[in-house]
């Protein structure tokens, strides 16, 4: 594995390990860049930036749809190295490639309406509006969607015409190289794309005071984001924040309780629950409660915990020895509150970081599973008696990405959607991310959008022309 900078693969003198969460065998070393790989990362984005935005926007499209096409072709060899290095299952992780190409797709070709406009006005003068690409990007990616997550930040920079520097997750390297080794195959200009592995702190500190750079585009944690937002604030840089959640799940009286636990199961122990959108506290109606929670504990049974790579695999383990750790805290401290384990809640007693899916009731409103995003397989469940308590409870924390209700009513589910502060709704169902429409948070998860025609606005630059025409 190697740094891509300047269109050339380069080794680095420094290293670390990359590990099967599966195994907890090494399965490769990930390159970290020194400070001059990041100089030279950085000098070829500003190269590389003019050739792209100079280079017609048909070719641009044709270069990017003809990178979506490489990388979906090779879907599966794509998600045999996700799921070594990150852990979901075989399934998923082929989702999750096809589903990134289409991603690219849709930004290659929304990039060609990045129209601006003529504003009529007074005699010699053409007033208009112009979109240009912003500049040279910094992003930042994590480990849980490997592919996803970088080809967010690669797809809307590089679609508006900018160039970037990518630091994906060391945790999780390969799949962002195979994306790479996608473009450059498809004839991306030297430059227009760099990708870097290193310290996360070095790196990000590094780039975001450069002054070339000027976007910082970061998914990740919210600490972490609000230590990278606040050194892009003191560069005077926009950026763009994807962070936590610690989505709320609302069921109210007239919902069908064995279908809402159904779709949420499905959802909450997707990526072993290590997803920022992830079904996170379920408040249920008093009256359909333990209906809901015997629905939940039957669909949480048919979950086959084991190697993604493994046929019939549904859960993988969780991707690092962190999360491992992060779940056995987080239901130790709810027992010792009071709450109940109606199922799993354990390590799994086999190598590999493995935690068998964890369902909780009578959970008080303190424990820290409650508060705390839990990103991991946990479901914690507690009753509610009146919808405007439970809404209470779901805006109450920091939070605000996504929200899901259940209901029969569109007045209750009209209150819901008035209701909820998040980002991203799903009524009746727990809804995925789709090109066409944006995602992102509001409060403490973040700001900017991702996916739809809002999501190519944080690469863009608005630019007032006031043209007095002389002869
Ligand atoms: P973490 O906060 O240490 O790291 C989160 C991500 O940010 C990692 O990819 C890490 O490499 C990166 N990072 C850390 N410090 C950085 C820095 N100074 N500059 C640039 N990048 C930096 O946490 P973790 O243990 O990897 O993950 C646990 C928590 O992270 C979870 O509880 C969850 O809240 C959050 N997380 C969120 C997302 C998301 O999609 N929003 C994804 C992964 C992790």
């Amino acid at each position: 594995m190697n740094l891509y900078i300047d269109g050339e693969w380069i080794s680095s003198t420094r290293s670390a390990p990359v590990i099967n969460p599966a195994t907890e065998e090494v399965v490769g070393q990930v390159p970290l860049a020194t400070i001059d790989d990041l100089d030279r990362a950085v000098a070829a984005a500003v190269r590389g930036g003019r050739v792209w935005r100079d280079t017609p926007i048909a070719d641009r499209t044709r270069i990017l749809l003809t990178a979506a096409g490489l990388l979906a072709s090779r879907a599966d060899r794509v998600a045999r190295v996700m799921t070594t290095e990150q852990g979901k299952p075989l399934a998923e992780a082929r989702g999750e490639v096809l589903r990134v190409a289409g991603a690219l797709r849709w930004d290659a070709e929304d990039a060609r309406r990045a129209y601006g406009r003529i504003i009529p006005s007074a005699g010699d003068t053409v007033l208009s509006v112009r979109q240009e690409p912003i500049g040279p990007v910094a992003a930042f990616t994590p480990w849980n969607f490997p592919a996803g997550s970088p080809m967010r930040k690669m797809a809307g920079a590089l679609a508006a015409g900018c160039s970037i520097v990518i630091k994906a997750s060391e945790e999780t390297p390969g799949t962002a190289v195979e994306i790479v080794r996608c473009f450059a195959e498809a004839g991306l200009p030297a430059g227009a794309l760099n990708l870097v592995f290193g310290d996360p702190a070095e790196v990000s500190a590094h780039l975001i005071a450069k002054p070339e750079i000027r976007l910082v585009a970061f998914t990740g944690s919210i600490p972490v984001g609000k230590l990278l937002a606040a050194q892009a604030g003191a560069a005077m840089k926009p950026s763009l924040m994807e962070l936590g959640g610690h989505a709320p799940v609302i069921v109210c009286a007239d919902a069908d309780p064995v279908q809402a636990a159904r779709r949420s199961v499905a959802a909450k122990f997707a990526n072993a629950g290590q997803v920022c959108t992830s079904p996170s506290r379920f408040l249920v109606h008093e009256s359909l409660h333990d209906a809901f929670v015997a629905a939940f504990l039957a669909e949480t049974a048919k979950i086959v915990v084991g190697n993604g790579l493994d046929d019939g695999v549904t859960m993988g383990p969780l991707a690092n020895a962190r999360r491992l750790k992060a779940m056995e805290e987080l239901v130790a401290d709810a027992v010792s509150r009071g709450a109940v384990v109606r199922a799993g809640g354990e390590r799994l007693d086999r190598p590999g970081f493995f935690f068998a899916p964890a369902v909780l009731t009578g959970v008080p409103a303190g424990a820290r599973v409650m508060v705390e995003e839990p990103f991991g397989p946990i479901a914690p469940i507690v009753s509610f008696a009146e919808l405007g308590d439970a809404l209470e409870t779901a805006n109450s924390l920091p939070y605000g990405l996504a929200a899901y209700g259940f209901t029969r009513s569109a007045r209750t589910a009209e209150k819901l959607i008035g209701g909820f502060e998040a980002g991203i709704l799903s009524i009746n169902h727990c809804g995925g991310s789709v090109h066409e429409a944006p995602s992102g948070g509001v409060k403490s998860s973040g700001y900017g959008r991702e996916g739809g025609p809002e999501g190519l606005e944080a690469y863009l630059v608005t630019k007032r022309v006031s043209h007095l025409l002389v002869d």
